[in-house]
């Protein structure tokens, strides 16, 4: 009897144990959004364990790519959209048009946005657009302008393109339709949004405990927000880095203050990329973004692509991390850093996309690494 009365009591504050755990998970549930857009940001962020235990830093990845259009990219078409918006630019409930010249996240986001607010996407890109990228802008009902590989002094580069495209239709007294060319690269939504939503999140999530922060550089939106506002709260306790790809002109401005302008000088360069197999990061000029956060960058590491790739294979074996071309550039970065920095320091890197947006290409050649592939491998630089 005194048995039975013991484990029922046993079983009793078992399950009540439960039933506050379980309400306490669910207390953490948000209640439901009224818009796609309102599911952009707040992203989760979470420890690599790998690449943590062997390096005896703490690496957290910001996982921007939880966002809906799968990329931190959503953050920045949401502001644009927003800042077009309060200029009456854009006029909700009218068919108005966000034009941007973009063979990456950007259209998709751009497309997300437009189909969750009630208007429409207009994307030019390069011809030779990867098809997954084709198929996911064409899927979402995007406005499709291809025009031939060409270099940014062009008039016909896609960048280009996509301006003229909406002067055309703000020129055209046959619609009422207005556009706005979203121009991400000059915009100064875009960094605005990482310093207002990204920086601040990064910063609340690891209760203001970041020795560093780790990024690579496109439009520069991304590092310029979030280091401009960690410098504002951690000043000289923070070091950002700029992870740089292969043949980017980035790694020399940030340490030596020069760059390469190549897309200048030579003009007939296919688009302002870069001869590197990583999609998203790596530039050879300035862009308006980038200068908006140049002074708080303190340092850059070069990455090559073999590193990204290997990096890559590892994370996803390792950790169930799968990602994509500019998150593995960071990884192998904040390994390299982490070289450098006292045990238990604290490293943020962003995890920009998954690696279901490169299957094509970068993940073709991460699928031919090893599944044992160890940290040193991965780091060799042959
Ligand atoms: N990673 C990916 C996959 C991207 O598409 C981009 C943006 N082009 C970046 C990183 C870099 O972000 P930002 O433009 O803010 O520098």
């Amino acid at each position: 009897n005194k048995w039975l009365t013991i484990s029922a009591g046993l079983v009793a504050t078992a399950s009540l144990y439960n039933a506050i755990k379980t309400s306490n998970k669910l207390s953490m549930l948000s209640p439901p959004k009224e818009s796609v857009a309102d599911l952009i940001g707040n992203t989760p962020m979470v420890k690599m364990e790998s690449i943590s235990k062997a390096t005896g830093c703490e690496v957290y990845a910001k996982m921007e790519l939880s966002n809906p259009g799968g990329s931190a990219k959503d953050r920045v078409a949401l502001g644009i959209v927003r800042a077009a918006e309060k200029r009456g630019l854009l006029r909700p409930g009218r068919p108005d048009v966000v034009f941007e010249g973009t063979s990456g996240s950007t259209g998709i986001s751009i497309a997300t946005i437009c189909n969750a607010l009630g208007y429409k996407a207009h994307i030019s890109l390069p011809d030779d657009t990867s098809a997954e990228k084709l198929s996911l802008l064409q899927g979402m009902g995007a406005q499709i302008n291809k025009v031939r590989p060409a270099g940014i002094v062009d008039p016909d580069q896609y960048v280009n393109a996509a301006k003229r495209a909406c002067e055309d239709l703000n020129s055209s007294q046959q619609t009422e339709s207005r556009g706005v060319f979203a121009d991400q690269f000059e915009n100064d939504a875009n960094w605005r949004v990482h310093y207002e939503g990204t920086g601040p999140e990064i910063y609340k999530q690891l209760n203001g405990h970041i020795d560093a922060f780790i990024a690579g550089c496109g439009t520069g939106g991304t590092i310029s927000g979030v280091s401009k506002y960690l410098h504002e709260q951690l000043g000289a306790n923070l070091t950002v880095v700029l992870a740089d790809p292969q043949g980017s002109g980035f790694y020399n401005r940030v340490k030596y203050g020069v760059m390469y302008d190549r897309v200048e000088q030579e003009g007939t360069r296919r688009r302002h990329q870069v001869d590197t197999i990583v999609e998203g990061i790596g530039l050879n000029r300035v862009t308006h973004n980038f200068s908006q956060g140049e002074a708080y960058i303190n340092d850059a590491v070069r990455v090559t692509d073999m590193q990204a790739i290997r990096m890559a294979k590892y994370l996803s074996v390792n950790d169930g991390l799968f990602i994509g071309s500019s998150t593995a550039i960071n990884a192998v970065a904040a390994v390299k850093v982490a070289k450098d920095m006292d045990p238990g320091s604290r490293i943020v890197i962003i995890a920009c996309d998954s690696g279901s947006r490169h299957l094509s290409k970068f993940w073709k050649e991460a699928l031919a690494v090893s599944s044992s592939i160890t940290l040193e491998q991965v780091l060799d630089e042959a």
